[in-house]
């Protein structure tokens, strides 16, 4: 079992970013309003992740460690719609086979909380005001195989940072915190959308953006997209969202890239954070966990659409 865990590890647990994806994700779906999350060594060493959402209960924590065990799906109408929420309950019993795991859970109700150790499954009563904590120490430090494929300190780092980028600009809301090696690096209060925006991309690109506010049919285009001369040389600073999940998808860009044809030049890139929503029946979302892909029932009105959307913003900012 434990072998059969590892290597479905392979798929969900790709680096120390998929662990946090996985692990801020859990925190998002059980409500938390606040989120803390602490990382060691570029996430190889720890990660940590503290929510103050609904917690496990005590009898539920040892199978929240189980594979295909999720409290996420109920019915079998909700199976059927697995295909918008990705893999489901597989990503604690991956993360738990491949690093040194423990949760520390109080449930809402329970008068203390307990902890459970992912490889012992032993469990014990812990101190925790109201949530959720998850340990996440070494990781593949008992394969040793997947360990060489890790990158640098720095490189992870980065990918954990741009992880936790995306699930903060999709979820306003909630306060969030990053720190690394002890040291804050984004202090995130409940804010609006816009605020949001600027506390990760910048002041100046939210001075330097027009706002997109876009509907045409089932379609919905929010967010902020930049004026030509807050273009960038790099593509960093682009982030589209699809329901709420953060996407990568050649259409999108496209679109966006090609309402820019002729106002940007040489090896300039837009910078945007864009929301489009859609009912999900019209689009797939592919639902294996590593990847962020989508395809639309309607992909050339949907690229028309986005195009339409962000050359219209820019067309009446002048530019
Ligand atoms: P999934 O999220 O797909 O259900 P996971 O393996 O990520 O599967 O988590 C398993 C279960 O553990 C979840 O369904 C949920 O019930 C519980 N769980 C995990 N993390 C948290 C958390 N931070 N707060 C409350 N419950 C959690
Ligand atoms: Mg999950």
């Amino acid at each position: 079992d434990l072998l059969v865990n590892q290597i479905a590890a392979g798929e969900v647990v790709e680096r120390p970013a998929s662990v946090l994806k996985e692990v801020l994700e859990n925190a998002v779906d059980a409500g938390a309003r606040a989120i803390e999350v602490q990382l060691e060594q570029g996430g190889v060493r720890r990660i940590r992740v503290a929510d103050d959402g609904c917690g496990i209960a005590r009898d539920e924590l040892a199978l929240a460690l189980e594979r295909h065990a999720t409290s996420k799906i109920s019915t079998l109408d909700d199976l059927e719609h697995v295909g918008t929420m990705g893999f489901r309950g597989e990503a604690l019993a991956a993360i738990a086979a491949v690093a040194r795991t423990s949760i520390t859970s109080r449930a809402t109700g329970a008068s203390h909380a307990w902890c459970i150790d992912g490889s012992e499954r032993s469990l014990s009563p812990a101190a925790l005001n109201q949530g959720t904590v998850v340990d996440v120490a070494d990781l593949y430090y008992n394969t040793p195989a997947r360990r060489k494929f890790l990158k640098t300190e720095a490189t992870e780092y980065a990918h954990c940072d741009d992880m936790f980028r995306r699930i903060a600009l999709s979820h306003p809301d909630v306060g969030m915190q990053l720190s690394h090696n002890g040291r804050v690096i984004h202090r995130l209060p409940p804010s609006t959308p816009a605020a949001r925006v600027a506390a990760l991309m910048g002041d100046d690109f939210l001075q330097q953006a027009r706002e997109v506010s876009a509907v045409g049919g089932i379609l919905s285009l929010s967010g902020f997209a930049s004026l030509p001369a807050y273009s960038r040389a790099s593509r960093d600073a682009q982030f589209f969202f699809v329901n709420g999940r953060y996407v990568r998808d050649k259409l999108l860009t496209h679109a966006v890239r090609q309402a820019y044809t002729d106002i940007l030049h040489g090896n300039r890139h837009p910078a945007y954070v864009l929301f489009l929503e859609l009912d999900p029946a019209g689009v797939d979302v592919n639902v294996h966990p590593a990847k962020i892909e989508v395809r639309f029932r309607e992909s050339r009105a949907v690229h028309q659409f986005v195009f339409h959307a962000i050359r219209r913003v820019l067309a009446e900012s002048g530019a």
